[in-house]
C-alpha cells in the first residue's frame, strides 16, 4: 500500500514501512502541499444520467467530520425509487446501439485515462475531503489514498483493448472463438475505510469491460465518491455509464434484490456479504463478487530482524486507524523473541502521534464514527474480561470531541477470546505466542476468514513451507499491506470470493460468449 514511499527507504535501508512513511513525510513534507482544512462541498445529491437530483422521499442524512463530531454536509438518501431510476439510467447507457456500446474499446480505455487525469489534477482537494469526511490523516489520503486510485485508473485504461477472447481448435468443421463481453449493469457498493481507492478499484475494471454502473458508497463517507462522479462527467463518460447514489438505510439491499442489475460487487462485512448473495439467489442470480472481512494472522519467527518485525507488524495493524480488511490482526510471535518483542511493540504503540488528521505528523486520526469506536472499546473490554494482558492503551483518547482510541496492543491472547476470533476494524493488536512451524500454520487457518497473511523470517525455506501452508488470498513475506493494481487481492473462505486488481478482476465483469462457426467444406 505504501509501495510509492518504499521505494525511498524500504528496502534498502531494512528501516520499517512506518519508519519509511513517516521519513518520506518528514523528508517531503515541504513537498506535501498545505491541505485544504475547510474545503468546499460542492455536491450532496444523487448523480444519475450525468445530472444533479434531489431523493424522491426528500430523505437526508448528514456527513459528519469524526475528528469534531460536527455535521459537515446534509446528503440526499436515495430510497427504492431512486435506485429504480438509477438502474434504469444504466441499462439505457448499457443499449446495444448506445454511445457507450458503440464507442472503441480503446476510447474507453481514453476516458478511464482523463478520470485519473483529473483525479491528479484535483489530488490536493480530493485527499482534503476525504480527511474532512473521513478522519484519515491528510498525508496518507494524499500520498497513497489519492495515488493508488489514480494508479488503479490508470491500470485499467490499458485494458480496455486488451481483454480478448481466444480462437480454440475445436473438433469437427468448425471456427470456433470467445468473445470477452460486458455483464451489464453493475451495482457497486463500497465502504468507508478507503473510499476513494475503493471507487477506483471497482470502476477501473467495470469501465474497461464496457458495463453501465450504479455506484453506492458508504453513508459514513459520500463525499469524494460524489465529486469523483462529477469527474466522470468531465471526463467525457456518456451519460446513465457511472451513476452515483449516497443512501442510508435501503439502497444497498434495493440493488441487491433489483432484478434488472446483472452483478453486484461489494467490499464490506461479511455479515452484509451473506445477505447480498441471498438477494441474488432470491432474485434473478445476478453475479456476485464480495471483498469482506478478516482476522489476519501475521507470523514472526525468532529468526527476524526484530526492530523490522516490530516496526512492520505494528504498521500491518495500526494503518489506516486498524480500519483496513487485511489488518494483521492476530500477531503469532515465536516463544524465543515473545517477550521482546511484545515489549517493543508496547513502546511503539506508545510513541504512535494520535490528533488532528489535518496536521502532517499525525499517523492516526478518529475512526470513522460513533458506532465503530463503541464497538471497538466494547472489544478492549471484552478482551480485558477474558484475560488478556493490557500492555499499551485500552480506552478512549483524550482528544474529544472525535473519535480516537488509544493505539492497544494486548498480549498473552489466547486463539479462543474474541480478539482473537472476531474482526475488531481498530488500533488494538493481539500477540500471540507459538512454539512450531506446524503448530503455528494449523492455529493461523484455524480462522473462518482468509483473506491475507505474513511471514517475517530470514530463512527462506521456513518462508516457502509457512507460505505454502497457509489459506489466505494474499501472503505477505517479510513485508505488510503492499496492494498494487496489478497484483490480484481478494479471500478464502468467508473473506469473500472473486479477485479485484490485476487481470483477474476483468473476469469480474465479463460474461464469455463462444461462437461456434460452421465451415463449408466446398467453395461453392
Ligand atoms: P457494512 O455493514 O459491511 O456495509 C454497509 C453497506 O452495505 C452500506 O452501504 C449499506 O447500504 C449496504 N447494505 C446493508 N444491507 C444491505 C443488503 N441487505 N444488501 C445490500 N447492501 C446492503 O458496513 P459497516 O456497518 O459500516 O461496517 C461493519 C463492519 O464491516 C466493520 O466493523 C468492519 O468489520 C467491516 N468492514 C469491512 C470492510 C472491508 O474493507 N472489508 C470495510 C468496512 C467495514 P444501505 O445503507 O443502503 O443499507
Ligand atoms: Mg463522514
Amino acid at each position: 500500500m505504501l509501495r510509492l514511499l518504499r521505494n525511498n527507504t524500504l528496502v534498502s535501508s531494512g528501516k520499517s514501512l512506518v519508519s519509511a512513511f513517516n521519513g518520506s513525510v518528514a523528508k517531503y513534507s515541504s513537498q506535501i502541499p498545505e491541505p485544504q482544512t475547510n474545503p468546499d462541498i460542492l455536491y450532496t445529491g444523487l448523480f444519475i444520467n450525468n445530472e444533479w437530483h434531489k431523493s424522491k422521499t426528500g430523505k437526508t442524512f448528514g456527513s459528519i467530520n469524526p475528528a469534531t463530531e460536527k455535521t459537515v454536509a446534509e446528503i440526499q438518501c436515495a430510497g427504492k425509487e431512486d435506485v429504480d431510476i438509477a438502474v434504469q439510467a444504466a441499462r439505457n447507457a448499457f443499449k446495444s446501439d448506445s454511445r457507450w456500446r458503440r464507442m472503441d474499446a480503446s476510447n474507453r480505455g481514453v476516458l478511464i485515462y482523463r478520470l485519473a487525469e483529473l483525479l491528479e489534477r484535483d489530488r490536493v482537494y480530493l485527499a482534503s475531503l476525504e480527511t474532512l469526511d473521513n478522519g484519515k490523516p491528510y498525508a496518507v489520503a494524499y500520498n497513497v489514498d489519492v495515488p493508488m486510485a489514480i494508479k488503479n485508473l490508470r491500470y485499467f485504461a490499458g485494458w480496455a483493448d486488451k481483454n480478448h477472447g481466444k480462437t480454440i481448435p475445436m473438433d469437427g468443421d468448425y471456427f470456433a472463438y470467445t468473445r470477452h463481453e460486458p455483464v451489464g449493469v453493475c451495482a457497486q457498493i463500497i465502504p468507508w475505510n478507503f473510499p476513494i481507492v475503493m471507487m477506483a478499484w471497482k470502476l477501473g475494471p467495470a469501465l474497461a469491460t464496457g458495463n453501465t454502473i450504479v455506484l453506492k458508497p458508504a453513508e459514513q463517507t459520500s463525499l469524494t465518491a460524489l465529486y469523483i462522479a462529477e469527474l466522470t462527467k468531465e471526463a467525457g463518460f456518456p451519460p446513465g455509464v457511472v451513476n452515483v447514489l449516497p443512501g442510508f438505510g435501503d439502497a444497498g439491499a434495493a440493488l441487491a434484490n433489483h432484478y434488472d442489475v446483472d452483478k453486484v460487487a461489494f467490499t464490506g462485512s461479511t455479515e452484509v456479504g451473506k445477505l447480498i448473495q441471498q438477494s441474488s439467489g432470491k432474485t434473478n442470480l445476478k453475479r456476485v463478487t464480495l471483498e469482506l472481512g478478516g482476522k489476519s494472522p501475521n507470523i514472526v519467527l525468532a529468526d527476524t530482524d526484530m526492530d523490522y518485525a516490530v516496526e512492520t507488524s505494528h504498521f500491518g495493524l495500526f494503518f489506516n486507524m486498524g480500519q483496513t480488511c487485511c489488518a494483521g490482526s492476530r500477531t503469532f510471535v515465536e516463544e524465543k523473541i515473545y517477550d521482546e518483542f511484545v515489549e517493543r511493540s508496547a513502546e511503539r504503540a506508545k510513541k504512535r502521534t494520535v490528533g488532528n488528521p489535518f496536521e502532517i505528523h499525525v499517523e492516526q486520526g478518529p475512526q470513522v464514527d460513533q458506532e465503530q469506536l463503541q464497538r471497538i472499546l466494547g472489544m478492549i473490554e471484552e478482551g480485558k474480561k477474558q484475560g488478556a494482558k493490557l500492555v499499551a492503551g485500552g480506552n478512549r483518547a483524550n482528544q474529544l470531541p472525535g473519535y480516537f482510541v488509544q493505539p492497544t496492543v494486548f498480549a498473552d491472547v489466547q486463539d479462543d477470546m474474541t480478539i482473537a476470533r472476531e474482526e475488531i476494524f481498530g488500533p488494538v493488536q493481539q500477540i500471540i505466542r507459538f512454539k512450531n512451524l506446524d503448530e503455528v500454520i494449523a492455529r493461523a487457518n484455524n480462522s473462518d476468514y482468509g483473506l491475507a497473511a505474513a511471514v517475517f523470517t530470514r530463512d527462506l525455506d521456513k518462508a516457502n513451507y509457512i507460505v505454502q501452508g497457509l489459506r489466505a488470498g494474499t501472503v505477505w513475506v517479510n513485508t505488510y499491506n503492499i496492494l498494487a493494481a496489478q497484483i490480484p487481492f481478494g479471500g478464502y473462505k468467508i473473506s469473500g470470493h472473486g479477485r479485484e486488481n490485476g487481470e483477474y478482476a476483468l473476469q469480474n465483469y465479463t460474461e464469455v460468449k463462444s461462437v461456434i462457426v460452421k465451415i463449408p467444406q466446398k467453395s461453392s
